[in-house]
């Protein structure tokens, strides 16, 4: 699904990305795990050139999306992304957060949009909700809605930063079973987080990314067990 090779990115003379090499498999589950500036968020932000790498290339269902003639806007729609600051727009009902893109970008009728964004409410636990304005939910409901917004443009990919780093302890767990029940479902997904325990559950690699290098990259079950290098050994000492 997913193809990177030798991928880099600069910031003028900082290097953060120093070549990134890796494959995503269609329904494969990553979790991106590293310390803070290890250069996570500049390699999802990458994957659909919201960052503009500065060497190597990355592939989407064998498409070459850093060649110059991409379509970003089509690339875009065939992968999602959630930040850790929700980023929904204040001024619109739930409804219409979820309704906007597939209206305005895919052309869709506002009927068949909101009848497709009704369901996708009720599979993030959001439909009662619908009539609501952001600043009316709580932070867990504002990033379930988030996730229903980049699903409504139905990706094939969806990509996570850190989804529950904003939130209250309590509403950790309600966003971790959404993402847990997309990744049942299939979905393609890299998600950065510091959520061990889940990583460990749902993820089918972790990616331990430090220094702008991925350092690891194996299973869960050895990674959190037994990291072979002494990075992630003191990463891990860290934080678990
Ligand atoms: P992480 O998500 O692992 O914490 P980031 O990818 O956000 O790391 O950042 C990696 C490094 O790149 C950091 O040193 C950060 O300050 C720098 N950086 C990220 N985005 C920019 C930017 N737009 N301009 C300049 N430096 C940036
Ligand atoms: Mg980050």
């Amino acid at each position: 699904m997913i193809k990177v090779e030798n991928l880099q990115k600069n910031f003028g003379k900082l290097e953060v990305l120093k070549g990134i090499t890796t494959e995503i498999k269609e329904g494969e589950v990553i979790a991106v795990i590293g310390p803070s500036g290890s250069g996570k968020s500049t390699f999802l932000r990458c994957l659909n050139l919201m960052e503009t790498p500065t060497g190597g290339t990355i592939w989407i269902k064998g498409e070459e999306i850093t060649a110059p003639k991409t379509n970003v806007l089509a690339m875009r729609q065939n992968v999602g992304m959630v930040f850790q600051h929700f980023n929904l727009f204040p001024h619109k009902t739930v409804l219409e957060n979820v309704t906007y893109a597939p209206v305005k970008v895919k052309k869709m009728t506002k009927g068949a949009a909101k009848k497709e964004a009704m369901d996708i409410l009720a599979k993030v636990g959001m439909a009662e909700k619908a009539n609501e304005y952001p600043g009316q939910l709580s932070g867990g409901q504002k990033q379930r809605v988030a996730i229903a917004r980049a699903l409504a443009m139905k990706p094939e990919i969806m990509l996570f930063d850190e989804p529950t780093s904003a939130l209250d302890p309590e509403m950790v767990k309600e966003v971790l079973e959404v993402m847990k029940s997309l990744a049942n479902s299939g979905m393609t997904m890299a998600i950065v987080t510091h959520e061990m325990g889940f990583a460990k559950e749902v993820a089918d690699r972790v990616l331990f990314l430090d220094g702008g290098v991925i350092v690891e990259d194996s299973a869960p079950e050895l990674f959190f067990t037994s990291p072979k290098s002494q990075r992630a050994k003191e990463f891990l000492q860290k934080v678990l």
